[in-house]
């Protein structure tokens, strides 16, 4: 189906501002998605409506609130495709829900020696996660490598499986490469070994559909102010038999079944991971932001988000000097590079100037960052709201500043 994007634009009150008289190029949208009236309004109406906290009350607002928050699991249950809205934790977003299952799983799944992979395009949140289990339940962390296109081969992954691995953790698409992994084979070798898989879903969720079941995957992780939901909010997903096997990770009310001085039990799922007051705000605006995209249609976001890419990348590689990192053939809408030696830096704070925000730096990658021989890059990332005139001002401004900076045809990179 066609996606008119004229008329989706207007739903995103952000993006009719201008940036230093400019009209704003958002192009940041790796980093955060912006929000449409929908989401900003659910939360309005949340508070000026039903407000109460949930669970616990008896009465009639408390239950409202209670009813949008359980809900919102659901919808989220739905968009994955979970078996059992219990699989449906609410945590504070991607990095927490790593936190979580990094904390639990090795506590109680893991002796010394033990070996967790990852690869080395993972996001600092999980990498930093393990390495932080490694000080505390002794475990080691492997790395799979990637190629000079921004990929992991299978070969590479099962060469490093042994005895001792108890979970591989890797990332759906790269924030910084654009790579789309084959998580659906990494989970089936996984599996041929006994070893469950945790998918870092952040950059996926909101391009390409994502089923649980037909993956088979054991844990999946997302943030909502990445999916154009509000932030402060994110789902870890688990199987049931995982999440029943893994303790608490924190403690608090909520999360208990009864509590004495003696003893305390826990609360079933998936109370038992939610300590505390919940984001039912968030949650029930993360709820309105799936439904937002369930009517525009994952497979139309896709397909036009695809286009974007393609169009972007036509256009930057015509740039003298362009160098893009990440040039797997199964890519989603993220294209980081350099052009000449003109640091990243520099290039963003022009680019700003022309109203066009895009991301440099590390992106939270450093050791892929060094595996690329780089201190950092320029990122641009697309959403459905962008237009391909956007990616022509993109260009043009790309090509004033390597000219502001003299580049030549020979670069650095070529
Ligand atoms: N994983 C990936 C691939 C990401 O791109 C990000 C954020 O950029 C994260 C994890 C961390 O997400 P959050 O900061 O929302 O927890």
């Amino acid at each position: 189906m066609y996606l008119n994007i004229e008329e989706i634009r207007k739903d995103f009150p952000i993006l009719s501002q201008k940036v230093y008289g400019n009209p704003l190029v958002y192009l940041d949208n790796g980093a955060t998605t912006q929000k449409p009236y929908q989401v900003i309004r659910k939360m309005e109406e949340v508070y000026s409506t039903i407000n109460a906290n949930i669970h616990r009350g008896v009465h009639h607002l408390s239950q409202l609130a209670t009813e949008s928050h359980e809900n919102a699991r659901k919808t989220v249950q739905k968009y994955l495709n979970a078996c059992n809205s219990n699989e449906i934790i609410f945590t504070r977003g991607t990095t927490e829900s790593i936190n979580l299952i990094a904390s639990s799983f090795c506590r109680s799944q893991c002796r010394p020696g033990d070996e967790i992979i990852i690869t080395s395009m993972e996001h600092h949140s999980n990498i930093v996660p393990w390495q932080l289990q490694k000080d505390i339940t002794g475990i080691e962390l492997k790395i799979i490598p990637v190629n000079e296109k921004g990929e992991i081969s299978l070969e590479n992954l099962e060469k490093q499986i042994t005895s001792k691995t108890k979970l591989i953790s890797l990332v759906h698409v790269s924030n910084v490469l654009g790579t789309i992994n084959p998580v659906a084979k990494v989970i089936q070798l996984a599996h041929q070994h006994d070893v469950p898989v945790l998918i870092d879903a952040a950059q996926s969720v909101q391009h390409i559909s994502v089923d649980v079941q037909a993956l088979e995957c054991d844990f999946l992780v997302f943030s909502s102010h990445k999916i154009y939901g509000p932030t402060g909010i994110g789902v870890l997903y688990g199987k049931e038999k995982w999440l029943d096997k893994l303790p608490p990770y924190q403690g608090g009310g909520e999360m208990i079944a009864s509590v004495s001085f003696e003893k305390t039990t826990y609360n079933s799922l998936p109370f038992k991971f939610e300590a505390g007051t919940p984001d039912y705000v968030g949650s029930t605006a993360l709820a309105e932001a799936l439904n937002y995209i369930n009517t525009l249609g994952l497979e139309n976001i896709n397909q036009y988000e695809n286009e974007l890419l393609t169009y972007a990348t036509g256009k930057l590689m015509q740039i003298d000097g362009m160098k893009i990192f990440g040039t797997s053939s199964l890519k989603s809408s993220v294209i980081s590079f350099l052009v000449g030696d003109i640091h990243h830096y520099d290039m963003g704070m022009l680019l700003d100037r022309m109203g066009i925000a895009v991301r440099t730096g590390h992106h939270c990658a450093q050791p892929l960052m060094e595996i690329l021989g780089v201190e950092g890059t320029v990122r641009a990332s697309f959403a459905f709201y962008n237009t391909k005139e956007e990616i022509d001002f993109l260009a043009e401004s790309i090509k004033k500043v390597a000219k502001m900076f003299h580049v030549t045809t020979i670069s650095k990179y070529r």
